[in-house]
């Protein structure tokens, strides 16, 4: 019989974000600000990150409490030697039936094709403005539009099914709603709008900075004009929007203005081993002291179920009443 392992709110476990790295080769303002990121900052020591093998246990035993989507992050995952092979042992799990990877692309081009020949399935491309000197400022200089885009192509070139995510603040990128909606319309591949969240404690965020689904709604339908679709699957994190008349669709992430945490079936799992049962989790729970030490499988499964079975996150619906000052994991640890 299925698993079907419910949380306080009725919720299953049903997708598994698996950070592989907390390095990355951007600094996005929004996410890894250089000042705070700079050459001091101190990441995590090698023998702190769980091996492939470790993620790979990991894994099998959230598969058998219920997970079926697997998607692998960071900081940026094709940062981390030999991701392929750790998608080869992930494709090789019974019962997961999809595997995906966000990452900003630049690597994309010298990694795609080994990356779908070991089983992955689909990438989400990070991308927040087509002007260069936009991009560059939000990245912290680390790279221009060109080698995300060509990150586009390689990927979908490998046979890769490919999203792009474009993280909107105001005044800093929301004049860049409509160029990218049109290009990506034209290129056919669905660019999915994200409103600025407060992870983290480090990237300044403020209401005021948000622009919400219905404001980029507004933007876009008015030139070309839009229809909602049905949601897929029950907890579809983006709601999607079709262009009149055309295949072609967009989605939003609207973490802050329309909050979805009532569907949510997420858990992560930072590169040190640590479970978080939402993104804004303060604390998380070590599964690397499980992993080594002499615990079984099924003691895991235990441990996971009394978390799960207890879980009762819904910060976005709560936002405003949350007191902001509360630590939060940083957005680099945990990965989207
Ligand atoms: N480095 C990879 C990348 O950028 O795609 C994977 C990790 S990144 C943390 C995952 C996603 O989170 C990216 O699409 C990024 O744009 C988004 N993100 C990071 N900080 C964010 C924030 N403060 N608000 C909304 N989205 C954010
Ligand atoms: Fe790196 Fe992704 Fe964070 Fe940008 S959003 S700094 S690419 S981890
Ligand atoms: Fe899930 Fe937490 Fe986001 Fe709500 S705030 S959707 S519970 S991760």
């Amino acid at each position: 019989m299925e698993h079907q392992l419910k949380d306080l709110r009725h919720r299953t476990l049903r997708d598994l974000r698996i950070s592989v790295t907390d390095r990355c080769n951007f600094r996005c303002r929004y996410c890894m600000p250089s000042e705070i990121f700079g050459p001091d900052y101190k990441f995590l020591p090698g023998d702190s990150i769980l091996t492939y093998e470790e993620m790979t246990r990991l894994a099998r035993i959230f598969v058998s409490l219920g997970v079926k989507k697997l998607r692998i992050t960071g900081g940026e995952p094709l940062m981390r030697k030999d991701v392929a092979s750790f998608i080869r042992a992930l494709s090789r799990l019974e019962g997961v039936e999809d595997i995906a990877m966000t990452t900003n692309g630049v690597l994309l081009p010298k990694y795609a094709k080994e990356l779908r020949a070991a089983g992955l399935m689909r990438v989400t491309v990070s991308l927040d403005s087509l002007d260069d000197q936009r991009f560059r400022s939000m990245n912290g200089g680390k790279s221009g539009v060109q080698p995300v885009l060509d990150g586009i192509d390689s990927a979908e070139q490998a046979g890769m099914k490919v999203k792009i995510n474009m993280v909107v603040q105001k005044g800093v990128n929301d004049q860049d709603i409509l160029p990218m909606a049109a290009y990506f319309r034209e290129k056919k591949q669905t660019l999915r709008f994200i409103e600025f969240m407060d992870v983290g404690n480090t990237n300044g965020w403020k209401p005021d900075n948000v622009v919400t689904k219905k404001e980029i709604l507004e933007i876009i339908h008015e030139k070309m004009p839009l229809e909602p679709v049905d949601a897929l699957y029950h907890g579809e994190v983006a709601s999607r929007y079709r262009y009149k008349g055309s295949n072609e669709e967009i989605g939003i992430i609207s973490s802050v203005s329309d909050a979805f945490c009532s569907t949510c079936s997420r858990a992560r799992i930072s590169a040190e081993g640590k479970l978080y049962t939402c993104l804004f989790a303060s604390r998380g729970h070590d599964l690397r002291a499980l992993l080594r030490s002499d615990q079984t499988d099924s003691e895991i499964v235990r441990f996971i179920e009394d978390i799960w079975q207890a879980r009762s996150d819904s910060y976005s619906e709560d936002r405003m009443i949350h007191s902001q000052q509360l630590p939060k994991i940083e957005m680099s640890h945990i990965g989207g």
